[in-house]
């Protein structure tokens, strides 16, 4: 049994890890950057040791260091989170050299489904449906046309080895296709080292559903049901939930059964996703599989009732996954909001800077999952997300009241947050009828941007107004009638003066 973790990640998904090892009794060893000096996963663990600089290139990213850092502190295993060095086959390979134990799948897994024609290519050879297109890279431009001929327009062009919604272009017009194939290639070059790309079937107004998967070394492979996270601004995941409002009963364990499929297809061990898109008739499509464990895995946590971080160790140590697929219910139902530290009402702009106070909600059937503290100073090297409130209720309605009745009880103040937004997709109601798809924000956003009534906020701040007079006036210090509140059309500002000032 793994003995000792170091955790190769930062933020909230490290603090999360480090949860899971304590209730398992094992030891667990931070690395940071120096702008993590202060950071909760460093003060979480029983040892942290300096990595380097705080662009993630010389820090997070180097491999060799954290390696040197593990043997050094003795850790026998190496949790990557997501993200970073978690689906790098070169960095798994050395944990593997080194003796250490890569909480993770095999590199040749890692490989396999990394590039994104090659795992195509594995989900056709056993009967996976993938979405339209080519199973080969994009070469000559003559065969461009003709490959948009059969496929038919629109299509996308990816980067192979692309991720995190880049290297993508959508192609409505022939004339277009030259272009942006070449756009596309470049792209790819800059952000991936790699100009691979190929093309693929646009699917219109599409879900994007994904099944969790683990599996052991002792032939077990299961799915955990799916989660539904066709709330995206730019390819970008923003509200998951499960189970999803779109999907029946039937087509749910027939999507189950391709996961399994997709996940033994490359002999896969540990905790992975398949992602799926499902078009309006409810035809699916393998996407791609994440090799580790997802922002969003939440959710299926609490739906389930299963610790996934405990599973991937459990794993990774050479025992079986500790439950059965027959035994594996959904129940209820749980919603995760992500919380970035931007203003989504100027144009999402990423708000770093110093927390000046938090008070994060709780109560039944909420859980968050963050790292930030009052005093803190949020970096700007890396990704803007504060934490992630997952909500639980028995069922859909009652778990949206919960994540609205959450999203209200979050202050954070001395940075911008998306928490006003995430309040106005709750109450939106194709979100609360379940019925979106991929376009949701794209197609609401003057409705989500639109804060003119900014709702029980403003009586909020007000009875703290009213206490404080209520205070002074009982005090003797202050007439009632002395003052009169004053706001502006929209409440955006709004406060109360004295009407006679008493000199
Ligand atoms: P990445 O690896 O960059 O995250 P994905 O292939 O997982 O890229 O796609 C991200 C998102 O882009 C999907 O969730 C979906 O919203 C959109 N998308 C990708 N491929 C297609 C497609 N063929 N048709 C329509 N939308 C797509």
């Amino acid at each position: 049994m793994i003995k000792k973790v170091l955790i190769a990640n930062r933020g909230e998904i490290a603090v999360r890890v480090i949860r899971s090892c304590r209730e398992m009794g094992i030891q667990t060893v931070a690395v940071f950057s120096d702008a993590d000096r202060l950071a909760l996963h460093v003060r979480y663990a029983d040892e942290a040791y300096h990595i380097g600089p705080s662009p993630s290139h010389e820090s997070y990213l180097n491999g060799d260091r954290i390696i040197e850092v593990a043997l050094k502190s003795g850790a026998d295993a190496i949790h990557p989170g997501y993200g970073f060095l978690s689906e790098n086959t070169e960095f798994a390979t050395k944990c593997k050299e080194a003796g250490i134990t890569f909480i993770g799948p095999d590199p040749y897994a890692i490989t396999q489904m990394g590039d994104k024609i090659s795992a195509r290519q594995t989900m056709i050879a056993v009967g996976v449906p993938v979405v339209p297109g080519t199973q080969q890279k994009v070469s000559d431009m003559e065969s461009v046309k003709k490959i948009a001929d059969e496929i038919g327009l629109p299509v996308i062009i990816k980067a192979s080895a692309g991720g995190g919604g880049k290297g993508m272009r959508l192609v409505r017009n022939a004339d277009e296709l030259i272009s942006a194939v070449k756009m596309a290639q470049s792209e790819a070059l800059s952000a991936f080292g790699n100009d691979t790309v190929y093309i693929e079937k646009y699917v219109e107004s599409p879900h994007h559903i994904e099944f969790q998967i683990l599996a052991d070394r002792h032939g077990n492979t299961v799915h955990l049901f799916e989660r539904e996270c066709s709330i995206q601004r730019r390819h970008q995941k923003v509200v998951e939930e499960t189970p999803s409002p779109f999907i029946t009963p039937e087509l749910r364990e027939e999507m189950g059964r391709a996961a399994v499929a997709a996940a033994k297809a490359v002999n896969y061990v540990g905790a992975g996703t398949i992602e799926f898109l499902v078009d309006a008739n409810r035809n699916f499509y393998f996407l791609e599989m994440n090799t580790r464990l997802q922002v969003e895995h939440p959710i299926t946590e609490r739906v389930t009732d299963i610790d996934l971080v405990k599973e991937q160790i459990r794993i990774a140590s050479g025992l079986p996954i500790s439950f059965a697929q027959e035994e594996l219910k959904q129940h209820g139902h749980a919603i995760e909001c992500r919380i970035l530290a931007e203003d989504p009402f100027n144009n999402f702009m990423p708000s770093p800077g110093l927390i000046k106070h938090i008070s994060e909600p709780n109560g039944f059937g909420v859980r968050t999952d963050g790292y930030a503290y009052e005093g803190y100073e949020i970096p700007i090297y890396y990704d803007p997300m504060i934490s992630k409130l997952i909500v639980w209720g028995r069922n859909r309605d009652e778990a949206i009241n919960r994540m609205k009745r959450a999203l209200f009880e979050y202050k954070i103040t001395g940075v911008k947050t998306s928490i006003r937004f995430l309040e106005r997709i709750m109450d939106n109601h194709d979100f609360q009828s379940g019925n979106y798809n991929t376009h949701f924000i794209q197609e609401n956003l003057g409705e989500l941007m639109n804060i003119v009534s900014r709702g029980t906020r403003v009586y909020e701040d007000m009875a703290i107004i009213a206490a404080y007079f209520d205070f002074m006036t009982k005090m003797g210090k202050v007439a009632m009638s002395d003052f009169t509140v004053f706001h502006s059309d929209n409440w955006k500002t709004f406060g109360i003066k004295r009407s006679l000032f008493p000199y």
